[in-house]
């Protein structure tokens, strides 16, 4: 779906300085010092310029941007991170709510409830809830946006304990359609809060996230351990054979990709194919280091920084291998088991790469998240054991089609292994049209009615959008 646009000289530019006196954050126009950095997502591959952004430093904020686009009739997108593949935070001629400088976080150690803010990012999140010991569940990459990633479910290191990331939110703050400031919760609008929990942007503009916290470290055992291409097919089987074992505490990532420049890594092999597994074992840590010592001691490891460290430096050890700027293209999908033909199509395509910054990657889900109730959310997919990211990325606007093309054969020549769903956060802007029923099967029609109630005309369409039922009425 291409956003729709609208021009800037539709602005009336009284409007917008009758809404300046309103608002306490800041109104970028194009050409405003800050507007470019404002405007810029993770994905290179998006480059599209609003004809205005608001950055919002409170709800007030949040509410004035919402009624001006409603009012006025301007396309709204909203932006978190900046971190979605599909740029969809951001639209040509529409009006984008930045919701960055929104990043207050409290932490409530004794209710173990941490209370943040839609514009922080994961990393401002672990920062103030390890003061305590405690962590909520996030993503594996720490400048990831925590709104993004929990409206469309979340996994990471403690996904096998605990479930998705909306699994383990207690309530949502939001400012709906009509400007009003709610509240979603099990006790309040709790069909909203159903929604919100994988729904995306569908909704709302989300403005604070009140998540569960579990005790996790500070320290932990964790980090990688690589092995060279050659070994790429018994290091997947060890990678199945432990994944399939380990306890819920232990999470493990298969990553197959070209040894990046790093001072861990031989120079010798750089920019030659590796297989690498990342660990993280959030029990104490003279069990972790047990539980990891059949990955030490695997073959012939050609680099190993896998061992005692703070879960905060787990929690950024992949940020260097996504840096914002570079060009993006994603396939997943969600597998029920690691089948032995789905291996040697990773090791096939691995060794076929377009770009030294591209990869193939097993992610660990199952555990808690099979357990709940199917449907407790959206994000449901409770069958999923796996996902499988096939990621392409790349710097040069000249390679777009021949890494896309990567992805996309070795995407064709995987899918079948699927469950059949997918997640909708990695869902690239190509496939948000069609794609967006394989990620809620049986839920999409229970969405629909939520987002008639709350977004009858769709005010929030740019997104993973699931358009509400036409009214009836003249
Ligand atoms: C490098 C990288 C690593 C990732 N790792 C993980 C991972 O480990 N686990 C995981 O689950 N996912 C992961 N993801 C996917 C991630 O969850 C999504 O990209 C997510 O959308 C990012 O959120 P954001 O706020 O940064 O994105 P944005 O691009 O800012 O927002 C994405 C969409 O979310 C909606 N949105 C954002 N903020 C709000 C708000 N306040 N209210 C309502 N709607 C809003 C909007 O529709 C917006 O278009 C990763 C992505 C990247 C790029």
């Amino acid at each position: 779906m291409t956003p729709p646009s609208i021009s800037s000289s539709a602005l009336d530019p009284t409007a917008v300085e009758d809404l300046r006196t309103r608002f306490r954050g800041s109104l970028l126009l194009p050409g405003d010092p800050g507007y470019e950095d404002s405007r810029t997502v993770w994905n290179a591959m998006i480059d599209r310029r609003p004809a205005l952004i608001a950055r919002c430093v409170g709800v007030a904020d949040v509410i004035a941007g919402v009624n001006f686009a409603r009012e006025h009739r301007i396309t709204l997108t909203i932006k978190g991170g900046g971190h979605n593949i599909s740029g969809l935070a951001v639209a040509d001629g529409g009006m984008m709510l930045d919701m960055s400088p929104m990043k207050g976080v409290m932490v409530d150690s004794d209710a173990r409830i941490g209370r943040a803010q839609a514009g922080c990012l994961l990393g401002d999140v672990d920062r103030e809830t390890q003061i305590h010991g405690l962590a909520a569940v996030l993503g594996f990459v720490s400048n990831t946006g925590i709104a993004g990633l929990t409206l469309g479910g979340g996994f990471g290191y403690l996904t096998r304990q605990y479930g998705w990331t909306c699994d383990n939110v207690r309530a949502i703050e939001l400012v709906t359609a009509d400007g009003r400031l709610a509240r979603a919760s099990d006790d309040e609008n709790a069909d909203l809060f159903w929604g919100l929990r994988g729904g995306g942007g569908n909704f709302g503009v989300a403005t604070r996230f009140d998540y569960d916290l579990y005790p996790v470290g500070p320290e932990i055992v964790g980090g990688a351990v690589a092995w060279s291409g050659e070994a790429a097919p018994e290091v997947l089987e060890m990678y199945r054979s432990m994944a399939a074992e380990a306890p819920r505490e232990l999470a493990l990532v298969a990553v197959l990709r070209l040894a990046p420049p790093a001072p861990w890594l031989p120079r010798k092999i750089h920019g030659k194919l590796i297989a690498a597994i990342f660990a993280c074992y959030t029990g104490p840590v003279q069990e972790g280091e047990k539980l990891v010592e059949p990955i030490k001691a695997f073959g012939k490891p050609i680099g190993d920084v896998l061992q005692r460290r703070s879960y905060i430096s787990q929690q950024s050890i992949l940020d260097a291998t996504q840096p914002k700027g570079r060009r993006y293209y994603w396939k997943s999908e969600y597998l029920p088991s690691l089948e032995a033909g789905l291996l040697e199509k990773c090791i096939e395509y691995a060794h076929q790469l377009r770009s030294p910054h591209s990869g193939v990657v097993l992610f660990p889900l199952g555990g808690a998240l099979n357990e709940a109730a199917d449907d407790l959310s959206p994000a449901g997919n409770r069958d999923a054991e796996y996902v499988l990211n096939v990621t392409a990325s790349w710097d040069s606007a000249e390679d777009d089609e021949a890494n896309v093309a990567w992805a996309r054969a070795a995407w064709a020549d995987m899918r079948r292994y699927s469950t059949g769903g997918t997640y909708i956060n990695f869902l690239t802007e190509e496939e948000v049209d069609n794609r967006i029923h394989d990620a809620y099967g049986d839920h999409y029609e229970r969405l629909v009615r939520v987002k008639t109630t709350w977004d009858p005309e769709n005010l929030f369409r740019v997104n993973k959008n699931i358009p509400p039922t036409p009214s009836s009425e003249p």
